[in-house]
């Protein structure tokens, strides 16, 4: 998945993608022995444990499967073939609020005189038991046929659920399975190992344009390869799938729906083409161009650097407009959501960017995921990291990879959804869990981001080639089936010889990350440099295994020959000697690229040294870095000292980048970026400080720099895009330029964010203008605010763009101006794209959420939505997270409104939130 949103935070300046991730699947058959053992699952933390999921009593080999849209619900017939691992006098079906209309005993999917069987349905316990009409040896093949019928939901976006109907059209039906969704449409073995064959049939009104599921058409029943009339009955239609790929249930898909088709081709070098499809929403077609090109790109991408070739005719995407998650790979039926599947006038650049990474990420997912798949949702991690991680080096192929690297670092620092922020409240932060209460909880930053860094180390710690080497045994050896954790490593110890234990067991088995410290000096005498590396560690904690990539750098802003490289960093404490250094070093580039995952610091670079590395570093995302360290001086200096004197020497740096003709937009972008965020991690959490620290900085730059950044803010606003790539570079520079101009609130701020508004091109450029109109005492605020709603709200995109606009107000109206927008009759909160826009932007939102107004806010929002979008509303409530670092304050309110949320929504209503609260309330 992607999803989450795709799978996925990605978290720019400004743009909350806080609420978009991906996702993935599973559960298993039990005995009815584990199944009444209820009494011990009260007692423990998580309702599943790794030892849930034992070996399954049979070999899934085929389904059969008819499945009839009728209006309100959802008839499902599944005729499964399977063959006994063991004696059976039943089976364990896992069902999920179904009707059961029978149970028979069959001799094959066309045998209709079955054998009705005894079958007890456990709803509590989503469990279908069936009692076999006699026993099965191991070994023995028997056909199990049920008749069921569902109810799509239209706020659980999982099983069949009803997705926006174009207007004239008839309800709109899709399918999420990852990870539990299948027993919601009918009883299986809701299992990533209960791999499969599948006949799907699928009947609907005639109206739809496309009924879809996985495989292939049937062309001896749907010789065009479309739906055809059912005989008797035209206003009914019909159409057979043949997937002939053994595939886990929770990449199982259904559609039935109304949508324009885009139709493409690629041609891979052997000359073997594949169909591509574009699903979307009616007149959407031109949106999907783009999109189309990037899929095509990325198709062959991954074919000429991952070695995989697609093995099907077709593989098509689905747009769909109410998802939680950022995209699905449901095995040639990828479903991205609306919002970032099209590309409009409305697309902000994060969005654009997002776009790319989820494409691709989704369609490498048919080799990690869909063809070698996790054995476990305890491996869940494996196939998103692996996934996350290919992903990544498309991007940093497409674009600027100094650039790609800083937006990755960027979701790793996220304040409310990034792991590191995750790790510090505690709770949450191995990547094999210890257990879990629901599988959407293994859908976050820890899983898409810290995993994926986990994999980037492998990759820097055995180098390239044996990586190369360790995933090309990994793919064949588990090709077809399913693999876990051990087994994935087993094939990079093999090709590697390095032992992995220790990597493996601080990385994915426990909460935290490393803090590294580097003390660096230069003997001139012996001709020496050296480098000693620190862990700091609590008592009983072992050290982390990690990858320190480095080099010396000259005066002259050059890499010492020889001095490049990747420490295995795996003690306590390590010391790294250069011998035959002939002149001391400028500075040591240490952690380049973000090397690892965790906290680094150099003790004695003074600012100086800082200073120096600014300029001179030839590992741009190491300059960028050394910028951000002295700007972190001068913020927790404020932080300390709201009064404090900020420092000469750093406003006359940032001045001198300002002006800096060379740099790259994007790497100046970041270069000039005030943030809240401290680097320094004991701050993270002094909220209020961090704003008005912020505001100190931003405001002297901006008085000491007003007019060249005047100038230069409309010297980019002049300048033609060159490429895609580099309009979304030139763009960002622009747009924190605007940002810290806008810190002023004067009428010449505001004719200039009027101004930028009036002639912005793109959507990044008006919501950046929206945003700092928004928040300025201008008086045409109000109105213009109004008529953008207007012209924005018919716009799945364009609505979710103004809300974000509305919800990181800083004025004292804000959450009045929230509360007019979720009144509204066009808002729907069932829409989950709007429903993060609204809401979770107003968690990052410092200025206003840690007001007294804005925790009562928070805790509100989060009840009232808890019932409604239970994922919405728990990232919500991660702004509640680091209860216990508050400071004494602030800590008493936000302790008084968990207190009030664990009060108000009983465990019964939404045990996420529940569970979540109470967990942060208790510490
Ligand atoms: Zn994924």
């Amino acid at each position: 998945m992607a999803a989450l949103f795709f799978e996925r935070l990605f978290s720019i300046y400004h743009e909350s993608w806080a609420g978009f991730l991906v996702k993935c699947q599973d559960d298993t058959e039990e005995e009815l022995i584990t199944v009444g053992t209820k009494t011990k699952d009260n007692v423990r933390k998580f309702k599943y444990l790794k030892e849930d999921f034992g070996e399954l009593s049979v070999k899934l080999e085929h389904l059969t499967i008819y499945l009839n849209f009728l209006g309100e619900k959802v008839e499902a017939s599944n005729c499964i073939q399977m063959a006994a691992v063991k004696g059976l006098d039943k089976i364990d079906l896992d069902a999920k609020e179904l009707e059961i209309k029978s149970v028979e005993w069959v001799s094959g999917p066309e045998d209709n005189r079955g054998e009705a069987l005894k079958f007890e349905y456990l709803r509590e316990k989503d469990r279908l038991i069936v009692k076999l009409p006699r026993r099965v040896e191991s070994g023995e093949r028997f056909f199990i046929r049920s008749r069921t019928v569902c109810t799509p939901a239209d706020h659980i976006f999982e099983g069949i659920y009803k997705d926006t109907t174009p207007p004239g059209a008839p309800q709109q039906y899709i399918s999420q399975c990852q990870q539990w969704g299948f027993q919601r449409i009918m009883p299986v073995f809701d299992d990533c190992r209960a791999k499969c064959t599948m006949t799907t049939t699928i009947e609907a009104d005639s109206r739809y344009t496309n009924l879809v599921s996985n495989g292939n058409v049937d062309r001896r029943l749907n010789p065009d390869g479309t739906p055809v009339p059912k005989p008797g009955d035209p206003a009914r239609q019909v159409i057979t799938y043949e997937n002939p790929v053994p595939m886990a249930p929770y990449l199982f898909f259904v559609g039935a729906g109304t949508w324009d088709t885009l139709a493409d081709e690629v041609a891979y070098p052997s000359g073997r083409k594949v169909r591509l499809e574009y699903l979307v929403p009616p007149g959407s077609i031109e949106a999907a161009r783009i999109p189309m090109e990037i899929l095509k790109e990325s198709v062959l991408w991954v074919g000429k650097t991952q070695d995989y070739e697609y093995p099907f005719d077709t593989y098509r995407t689905i747009c769909m407009t109410k998802s939680n998650f950022g995209g699905m790979e449901n095995l040639g039926n990828t479903t991205i959501v609306t919002d970032a599947a099209l590309i409009t006038e409305h697309t902000l650049d994060a969005t654009l960017l997002y776009a790319h990474a989820v494409i691709v990420h989704e369609f490498e997912h048919n080799q990690c995921g869909s063809e070698t798949t996790m054995e476990t949702p305890f491996d869940v991690w494996l196939n998103e990291a692996y996934t996350v991680d290919v992903e990544r080096q498309f991007m940093a192929d497409l674009f600027d990879p100094a650039f790609t690297r800083l937006n990755q670092v960027d979701s790793i620092r996220a304040p409310l959804l990034g792991p590191l922020t995750i790790e510090d409240a505690g709770h949450f932060g191995r990547i094999v869990r210890e257990g879990f209460n629901d599988p959407d909880e293994l859908i976050d930053g820890v899983t898409y981001v810290k995993a994926a860094e986990v994999i980037r180390m492998l990759r820097l710690l055995i180098g390239a080639e044996a990586f190369r080497a360790g995933k090309t045994l990994y793919f064949s050896r588990h090709r077809a089936g399913n693999a876990n954790t051990d087994q994935f490593f087993e094939c990079f110890e093999e090709v590697s010889g390095i032992s992995l234990k220790q990597f493996k067991s601080e990385w994915l088995m426990r909460i935290g990350y490393p803090k590294v410290s580097a003390a660096t000096g230069y003997d001139e005498k012996k001709r020496q440099y050296r480098i000693g590396l620190r862990q700091e560690l609590k008592d009983g904690e072992e050290p982390f295994c990690l990858p320190v990539e480095l080099a010396l750098v000259n005066k002259a802003g050059q890499d010492i020959a020889g001095t490049q490289r990747v420490i295995t960093f795996k003690d306590r404490e390590a010391q790294i000697i250069f011998e035959d250094i002939t002149e001391a070093p400028a500075f040591a580039s240490m952690n380049r690229d973000y090397s690892f995952y965790g906290t680094f610091t150099h003790t004695n670079a003074d600012a100086a040294s800082l200073a120096m590395q600014t300029r001179l570093d030839p590992n741009a995302y190491n300059r960028v870095d050394a910028m951000r360290k002295l700007t972190d001086i001068e913020r927790v200096k404020l932080l300390n000292d709201p009064s404090a004197e900020i420092n000469e020497e750093w406003l006359s740096l940032w001045g001198s980048i300002l002006s800096d003709e060379k740099l790259p937009f994007s790497l100046k972008a970041y270069f000039l970026r005030i943030d809240e965020q401290p680097l320094d991690r004991k701050y993270t959490t002094w909220y209020q400080e961090m704003v008005a620290a912020r505001e100190r900085l931003a405001s002297a730059v901006n008085a000491r720099y007003r007019g060249k950044l005047v100038e230069e803010f409309k010297r980019l606003a002049s300048l033609p895009a060159k490429s895609l790539n580099d309009g979304i570079e030139v763009r960002m520079l622009k747009n924190i330029f605007l940002d810290i101009i806008a810190v002023e609130d004067s009428p010449e701020s505001h004719r200039l964010i009027l101004d930028s508004f009036d002639n912005a091109s793109t959507a990044s450029e008006r919501v950046a203008a929206l945003t700092a109109l928004n928040r300025s005492t201008s008086s045409a605020r109000k109105a213009i605010l109004e008529k953008v709603y207007t012209e924005w709200q018919p716009h799945l995109s364009g609505y979710a763009n103004y809300l974000r606009v509305v919800s990181s107000g800083t004025r004292e109206d804000v959450f009045d101006m929230i509360e007019r927008e979720s009144s509204r009759s066009t808002f729907d909160v069932t829409q989950p794209t709007w429903c993060r826009a609204l809401f979770l932007t107003m968690a990052g939102n410092n200025k206003a959420v840690w007001t007294d107004k804005g925790i009562r806010w928070a805790a509100d929002t989060v009840v009232s939505l808890a019932p409604i979008n239970a994922t919405t509303a728990s990232r919500l409530l991660n702004t509640f997270q680091h209860v216990k670092s508050l400071k004494p304050q602030l800590r008493e309110k936000v302790s008084a409104a968990l207190e009030r949320i664990v009060e108000l929504v009983p465990e019964n209503v939404c045990p996420t939130i529940h569970g979540q609260a109470r967990t942060y309330f208790k510490g």
